[in-house]
């Protein structure tokens, strides 16, 4: 059998008659950059998460770094944010001119720990990013209260967590948190949410895609003129932009497949309750919790005793494809190694993660088979 770690064919088979028509529609229209079906796209996904402005951007790179400029986040800024994401998380940060400023993660959720947040804001701290990473909220609550606090903004990197609900700072328990912000979508918590759309998210395009939203009409408008050069108008140019436009090929995509969302998201939480069930009491790794809202972009195990590379050969070997995010913390590539900072337990989840095969159309065979091979692995 073989089972890679995401395969895309089966939703585009699935979804090939509804796709195709939209794509042609879009060809026959000659209209492919902004434009009606990007304008519905917004329109939809505004309505989706429940904010008030979205707008639709080349990648989420892109929509990290437009969030920030539209923060007016640079040079000689600070921005505090996890070590263990993916570089663009940084490379956004640093790209506006300002310095990424690394917090360990909670070895529990993969996210910022907040306790080790305060210490870490200095004078010249503007911005946190907490990362839902795997599709796991972070902890917004604590986040939010530090951020009022010390008068700082939120940009929240949605990447991985499209439709991603926040239910509580802690794991089990509901307790202390912000009431309000309980049944939230990540992404209208914090002051801006960046997601991507690049093919292998949880809502994925045929290709780069983003989009920023916010429910505050100055950083939206701001964020409008950056995408297009900086002009409201044409020829009418106020500040350095970028070319930065979503593409009305990847819109119509995205519209059908925002249909679809939900009942992939809860597809993808079921598969992680199948894994999670099937490799319990399996001794040498610790399984991710299933807390409420989370979305399962990825479903990461721990590999203890330094066996982790050996189980990923050993399933490979039987056409199990799985990956490691992250092999490295961010603050440890060659880029940042004047910044070094040090991040131990992000060091240490960087030798165990391991992520297995999850996507929607993963079948219950493929999972058990997937679980089988990893007992068998620990029982030999
Ligand atoms: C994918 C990803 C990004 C970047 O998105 P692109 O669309 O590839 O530019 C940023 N942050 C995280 C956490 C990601 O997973």
């Amino acid at each position: 059998m073989e089972i890679p770690i995401l395969d895309l064919k089966p939703q585009y088979q699935l979804l090939k008659a509804e796709i195709d028509k939209a794509i042609a529609s879009v060809l026959e229209s000659t209209q492919f950059i902004l434009g009606p079906e990007v304008e519905a796209l917004e329109r939809e996904i505004a309505q989706y998460l429940g904010v008030k402005h979205a707008i639709g951007v080349n990648s989420g790179t892109d929509a990290l770094i437009i969030a920030l400029r539209a923060l007016k986040i640079g040079k000689g800024d600070e921005v505090i944010t996890s070590p263990f994401s993916f570089y663009a998380t940084a490379e956004a940060i640093s790209r506006v001119g300002a310095t990424p400023v690394f917090v360990d993660i909670n070895p529990e959720t993969f996210n910022l720990d907040v306790n080790q947040l305060t210490p870490k804001i200095t004078e010249k701290t503007k911005a946190i990013i907490p990362v839902h990473l795997y599709g796991k909220p972070a902890a917004m609550a604590a986040i939010k209260a530090i951020a009022t606090k010390y008068n700082l903004w939120v940009v929240e990197d949605c990447a991985q967590a499209f439709g991603a609900v926040y239910y509580g700072d802690c794991l089990e328990c509901q307790g202390n948190c912000d009431e309000k912000l309980i049944g939230k979508y990540v992404g209208t918590i914090g002051h801006v949410g960046a997601f991507s759309f690049y093919p292998t998210k949880n809502l994925g395009a045929y290709g780069d895609g983003g989009m920023i939203v916010t429910d505050r009409d100055e950083i939206a408008e701001l964020a409008r003129m950056l995408r297009v050069h900086g002009a409201r108008k044409s020829y009418h140019n106020e500040m350095l932009g970028y070319n930065s436009r979503l593409d009305s090929l990847q819109a119509c995509i995205l519209r059908v497949k925002l249909k679809y969302i939900d009942q992939w998201n809860q597809q993808r939480r079921n598969i992680a309750e199948t894994y999670n069930q099937l490799l319990a009491n399996v001794e040498g790794i610790i399984l991710p919790k299933i807390s409420k809202g989370h979305v399962f972009h990825q479903y990461t195990i721990r590999v203890l005793n330094g066996k982790r590379d050996e189980l990923k050969s050993y399933l490979a070997e039987r056409g199990i494809g799985t990956m490691i995010y992250y092999p490295r913390p961010i603050d440890q590539l060659p880029v940042y190694k004047d910044y070094y900072q040090p991040s131990p337990i992000a060091n240490q989840l960087a030798k165990e993660v391991l992520s297995l095969p999850i996507y929607p159309e993963l079948s219950w065979e493929k999972v058990k088979f997937v679980a089988e091979k990893i007992r068998e692995f620990f029982e030999v």
